[in-house]
């Protein structure tokens, strides 16, 4: 009988599909095949070969060609992706998809790796001398007098040089090469580490070559990054490569600048605002081991690392690093699992901890290093509570805080007022009659825009007109209730007419690089006012910003989600970091209506390593993660019923089962985008007997029928429990 193919197929269902291998070409473990499925074909990778197959030889049908003759995931990823999809519930054919970037999940060939590189032709070099050219292409052939440049460092140096480009070759005055992954002299130098820094890159770098998981615990602006860069640059002198996964494609061009200055060499980016085809470039050149630097999103975890030497997760507190749809991994864990299959170091850095990652360090797994200095700031920032019961607002802002942002911008310096939520106000509402604005597909009110005179619904994207009156007594006396950004911003500006206010959030970012441009065209020297979301929170660096006023943490405080402590507690942390960085001090308020909130009062008396170590032993008393373990089953459908009857017999399968189980019952938000919602968390403190349970449940939820009725997920170790 001949060898049967097993192939993981980029599909939501919980099986590998058996195939005859194809008449030409050898299959191998880790390579791509293309397969017929259904009434078309796809692309799939080989799990196994040499199968004993369930499926009748008869029904097999036979893979129609071998797409890689060397496999393009090597032993580590496959059994890394096999491990994953186990422990997420996944399916698997999802998590075999998400570690190739898109366009190698396609039946194309692979892309060229070799780096666009121009260089003056001999013609050219005469031209120069001769000074025979102007503008744009006399700079361009300036540029390249020293020697070849790669693309990326024309785009940066001489913005629109293309159009040069191909002028002069056509005039034979440049030529394009093709080259391996340029070197290039480092720009700059690092600085001399201090005591605590060269302590972590000491303890660190005695661990190069072997597994160990280490929490860099420093604030914001201690000097993480350089620690990195140091350790980074022993990997690199050991021929090995190094993997930086950070939380937001917002970090990454200055980030991706340090380390080429500093390293000397070119650093491949991978995150999901690229190129297709620079993507799959960059994981290529990863794969052969001729990139040395790799830096990435949550999905750059997957990059092959055939010669690694280290792995950085920075801001590991980050929740983008868990992935809310399809195959629900979380980055951060899937980093420190391939640095123990890889023998490398693997470095979680964070101002704010995780609760999670706390935690291991107190079981002993995790080593702990600690930066508390901030080199070249005098001192860190001052917090101080503004009590805003009993006061006059104007736009939601005490006389306190406005006071404060006028003594800073006099002083010419920057403020920064941040507030988590964008629009004008979170809700319109009728004065006459009380109605207000909601979503009909929701059920939850409506996010005002002024300035694009739309309600928009935050949780579904559905918009309407501001209507002129009220639609239920046609009372003409709409009145926006409660701040967003955009509001802030109107009062800002209509109060400090000479200083310009910028409003940093998703709306005013929505183009590519529009929030560094934003902040690129602050005037380090001149006083501003910044006003934005969480974006704010990081990136970056602002010298001149010595006042962080935080408006509306409240929402926080009272929130049903259990870990929506901790997330107040890194985002105040993370944001008050941005005050005073460089020379002068900085200055934090925090306006509340709760300004005896004892998490509040202990933050700010004791800093975060206190308030966590609290929050610890709050989930401990009370068996909630990182001490119990969760999963959660999400179901929705239009139908209400079909939501209960999916969650109820999901119940009763688990019906005698030794674990906590909570519901079936309405999900936080029971109506979103019109599908009812609703949901089953299940809990254990054994992560071994949570999974040994859920593992046959989860195969036979596939086979209920009322699983046909609804759109449903698993969710292990779930973040949050909408
Ligand atoms: P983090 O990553 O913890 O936010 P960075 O590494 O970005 O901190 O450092 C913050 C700032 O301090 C940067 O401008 C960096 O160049 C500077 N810096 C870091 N370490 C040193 C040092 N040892 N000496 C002087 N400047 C330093
Ligand atoms: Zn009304
Ligand atoms: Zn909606």
């Amino acid at each position: 009988m001949p060898a049967v193919l097993r192939v993981a197929l980029p599909v939501p269902l919980p099986t590998l599909f058996d195939y005859l291998p194809p008449a030409a070409g050898v299959a191998s473990v880790g390579s791509r095949v293309l397969v017929p499925f259904g009434k078309s074909t796809a692309v799939g990778i080989v799990v196994a070969c040499d199968v004993e197959t369930a499926v009748g030889q008869a029904r097999l049908k036979q893979a129609l060609r071998v797409l890689d003759d060397d496999a393009l995931l090597d032993s580590e990823l496959m059994t890394t992706l096999a491990w994953a999809a186990d422990y997420w519930l996944g399916a698997p054919g999802e998590a075999y998809a998400n570690a190739l970037p898109l366009a190698l999940r396609e039946d194309r060939a692979l892309p060229d790796t070799r780096e666009e590189m121009w260089e003056l032709t001999q013609a050219g070099r005469s031209a120069l001398d001769a000074a025979s050219r102007r503008g744009r292409s006399r700079a361009l052939l300036e540029t390249l007098a020293a020697g070849p440049l790669t693309a990326d460092v024309l785009h940066e140096a001489l913005p629109g040089w293309r159009d040069a480009a191909r002028r002069l070759s056509e005039a034979s005055l440049i030529a394009r090469v093709e080259s391996r992954l340029a070197t290039h002299t480092p720009s700059t130098v690092a600085p001399a580490l201090s005591a605590e820094q060269q302590q972590a890159v000491t303890t660190i770098g005695a661990s190069l070559g072997r597994f160990q998981p280490f929490l860099l615990d420093g604030v914001t602006g201690s000097g993480k990054t350089e620690v990195y860069l140091a350790l980074i640059e022993q990997v690199i002198a050991q021929g090995k490569q190094a993997l930086l996964l950070v939380p937001e494609i917002g970090l990454a061009p200055q980030t991706v600048r340090r380390l080429r200055d500093r390293l000397g060499v070119s650093v491949q980016v991978l995150h999901s605002n690229l190129a297709e085809g620079d993507r799959a470039r960059a994981w290529l050149r990863a794969r052969t081991g001729e990139a040395k630097v790799i830096l990435g999103t949550r999905s750059a975890v997957f990059t092959p690392l055939p010669h690694a030497g280290l792995i950085v997760v920075d801001e590991e507190h980050d929740s983008a690093y868990k992935q809310q749809e399809g195959f629900r991994y979380h980055a951060r864990d899937l980093a420190l699992l391939r640095a123990r299959a890889l023998n490398v170091p693997v470095v979680l850095g964070s101002a704010t901890p995780s609760l999670e990652s706390l935690a291991n360090v107190k079981a002993g797994r995790y080593q702990s290093l600690h930066l508390r200095a901030r080199p070249g700031a005098i001192r860190p920032p001052q917090v101080q509570i503004v009590d805003m019961r009993a006061q006059r607002l104007e736009h939601g802002l005490s006389p306190a805080l406005l006071a404060a942002v006028a003594d800073t911008v006099a002083r010419g310096e920057q403020a920064l007022v941040f507030r988590n939520r964008r629009g004008y106000a979170p809700v319109l509402l009728c004065h006459a009659c009380g109605w207000h604005a909601e979503c009909p597909r929701c059920e939850h009110p409506l996010t005002l825009h002024a300035g694009r005179r739309q309600l928009i619904c935050h949780h579904c994207d559905y918009s309407a007109r501001v209507p002129e009156q009220c639609p239920a007594c046609h009372a003409p006396d709409l009145k926006p209730q409660g701040q967003g950004t955009e509001r802030l911003e109107e009062a800002l500006v209509a109060r400090f007419t000479d200083v310009p206010v910028l409003r940093i959030d998703r709306e005013t970012t929505r183009r590519r690089d529009a929030f560094e441009q934003l902040l690129e065209g602050l005037h380090e020297d001149r006083p501003a006012i910044l006003v934005g979301t969480q974006m704010l929170a990081k990136g970056h660096d602002l010298p001149n910003l010595t006042l962080v006023a935080i408006v509306g943490v409240d929402e926080g405080l009272h929130s049903v989600d259990f870990r929506a402590s901790e997330r107040l507690a890194q985002l105040v942390v993370q944001v008050a970091g941005r005050a005073g960085r460089a020379s002068k001090p900085g200055r934090v308020l925090l306006q509340t209506h709760h300004p005896d909130h004892p998490l509040l009062r202990q933050l700010l008396a004791q800093g975060y390593a206190a308030a966590a170590s609290s929050l610890l032993d709050e989930r401990r008393s009370i068996d909630l993660p990182p001490y119990g373990h969760q999963v959660l089953l999400r179901a929705e459908a239009h139908q209400r019923e079909h939501v209960d009857a999916f969650l109820a017999d999901a119940n009763a399968a688990l019906a005698g089962a030794p674990l906590q189980i909570a519901g079936p019952m309405p999900a936080p938000m029971p109506l979103r985008a019109g599908r009812h919602r609703g949901q089953l968390l299940i809990e254990a403190t054994s992560r071994g007997a949570l999974h040994a349970l859920l593992r046959p449940w989860h195969q036979s939820l596939w086979r209920l029928p009322s699983a046909r009725r609804v759109r449903w997920s698993l969710d292990v170790d779930p973040i949050d429990l909408y």
